[in-house]
């Protein structure tokens, strides 16, 4: 059992579906039985989201425009794709769901509000009109196919736009809908992004979260292999739209991408590794614009792995808050309360240091939780504040920048060439992490200086043993 994830770039205009089906043929062919995870096509999302904004926003022109812009996008592939009797049929198809999007924010502009809830829904047509399209265009080119709405098969909590996946009843659901498909020869195509609640409400696992939908399905199913198809030649040492001589890495184990995406790098949602552990699936991630290029592995480390700095990642704009006690609360009970408040707010903490001399510390959270986090502690710590016990909470709007490698803390001297490559730029460093885990050594540094701090960890580990750049 093979799965492959195709993300919006792959599916990005007919030409595109094009390439996509070629990809599926070959892996029909060799690797069967298949199932496909699909993305919206590029930029749907995105404006889906605007549309929605608008629409809250009492901006009808600005959803007019938009809406125009999906159904043409979404037109046009479908008369280049289906030149026969099928055109009519799909483009009927993709023009209810859309209608559904319509619907929507006329209610959300009428309420002038825009509810969690009712945006996943929107959100969920990007996904719906693509696995629709694909499955048609799959099946209409001889490899029979059908869509699979995930609302019907990937049970989430109702954190709506972000939901976690109900994994036992996730399984027990995508093998009844998905395992007779397969069984007989047909390839499901199933939305990326998308789930539902056990009462049928629709959620979204995330931005970017159709990697995760993808290692949802191939846990789900027992598959032998995740091959996740983008618009790179694999996991690069370094965002290549920021690092014009970051290299390719053909292997990766799961520690080094899993810290890779959490500390920023989009090529893999920072969710997708966790479902594949228990069987140890591995993960490819390809090029679907250069399938014939290996790609890069990602799997359990082995005897040749090679150990330390292989990749430089960085996640921006973040906020780093900063408590400060006069002695009243210890640092000790300052953790503990600080904690409790941000588990309570469901805020995720990307990074925490600490001073030993005094009892304060800083803690690293997306920007778009910040307000959130301020809150919490705010609120858990009233008290405290009122008597200026704590100071008042600082927030700085920063970058975090790191370096990935596993085995890196049994090497003398690599934090020292990191903070001496950083000096020579005069990139301040705010703050600092090791993890124990050995494979991430990572920095805190001011918005404007984040360009620059990559690319001189980059120069200082990877440029000069490379032995290829991209
Ligand atoms: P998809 O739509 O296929 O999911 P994404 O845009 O989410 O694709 O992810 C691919 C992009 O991730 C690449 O175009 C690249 O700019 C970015 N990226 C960031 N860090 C890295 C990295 N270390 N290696 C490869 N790509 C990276
Ligand atoms: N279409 C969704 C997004 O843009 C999910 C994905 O592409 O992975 O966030
Ligand atoms: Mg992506």
């Amino acid at each position: 059992m093979l799965v492959m994830k195709f993300g919006g770039t792959s599916v990005g205009d007919a030409q595109c579906f094009r390439g996509v089906k070629e990809i599926v043929a070959r892996g029909v062919r060799k690797h069967a039985p298949v199932v496909v995870v699909v993305s919206a096509m590029s930029t749907v999302t995105e404006a889906l989201l605007e549309s929605a904004r608008s629409a809250a926003a009492g901006n009808e022109a600005v959803v007019a425009e938009k809406l125009q812009y999906l159904r043409q996008k979404h037109l046009r592939a479908i008369e280049e794709l289906f030149p026969g009797p099928r055109r009519e049929q799909v483009a009927t198809a993709v023009s209810e769901i859309l209608a559904e999007f319509e619907k929507l924010c006329a209610g959300m502009a009428l309420l002038r509000e825009l509810p969690l809830r009712a945006m996943d829904a929107g959100l969920s047509v990007g996904e719906r009109m693509s696995a629709t399209l694909l499955a048609q265009h799959l099946d209409d080119q001889g490899i029979p196919a059908q869509a699979v709405d995930t609302a019907t098969c990937l049970v989430t909590e109702d954190n709506f736009g972000s939901a976690p996946p109900l994994m036992k009843e996730t399984r027990e659901a995508m093998r009844r809908v998905l395992l007779p498909m397969t069984e007989k020869g047909t390839v499901p195509v199933v939305t990326g992004f998308l789930g539902a609640t056990r009462g049928g409400v629709r959620t979204t696992l995330g931005r970017g979260g159709s990697d995760y939908s993808a290692s949802i399905v191939a846990a789900a199913l027992d598959a032998d292999e995740l091959w996740i198809w983008t618009d790179v030649d694999g996991v690069l040492s370094a965002d290549p739209k920021m690092v014009g001589e970051a290299r390719f890495l053909d292997e990766l184990t799961y520690e080094e991408a899993a810290e890779l995406s959490h500390m920023g790098a989009k090529v893999l949602h920072h969710k997708t590794l966790a479902p594949l552990l228990t069987r140890m699936i591995p993960v490819w991630i390809k090029n679907t614009f250069a399938p014939e290029k290996p790609g890069t592995r990602i799997g359990a480390p082995h005897a040749g792995s090679p150990l330390g700095p292989k990749a430089v990642t960085s996640l921006a704009p973040v906020s780093l808050l900063t408590l400060r006690s006069n002695g009243t609360p210890g640092t000790t009970e300052l953790f503990a309360r600080t904690f409790e408040a941000l588990s309570h707010s469901q805020v995720e903490i990307l990074m925490v240091t600490q001073a030993s001399y005094q009892d304060s510390f800083c803690l690293l959270v997306p920007q778009s939780a910040a307000e959130k986090a301020q809150a919490a502690l705010a609120q858990a710590f009233r008290l405290e504040l009122s008597h200026d016990y704590l100071e008042p909470i600082e927030r700085e709007d920063v970058a975090a920048v790191a370096l990935i490698g596993e085995g890196m803390r049994g090497t003398p001297g690599i934090s020292g060439r990191l903070f001496g490559a950083l000096g020579r730029e005069k990139v301040n460093v705010i703050a600092i992490a090791q993890g124990s885990s050995e494979s991430n050594i990572s920095c805190v540094v001011a918005l404007q200086d984040r360009a620059a701090a990559v690319k001189a960890i980059h120069q200082e580990f990877i440029v000069p043993s490379a032995a290829q750049s991209v």
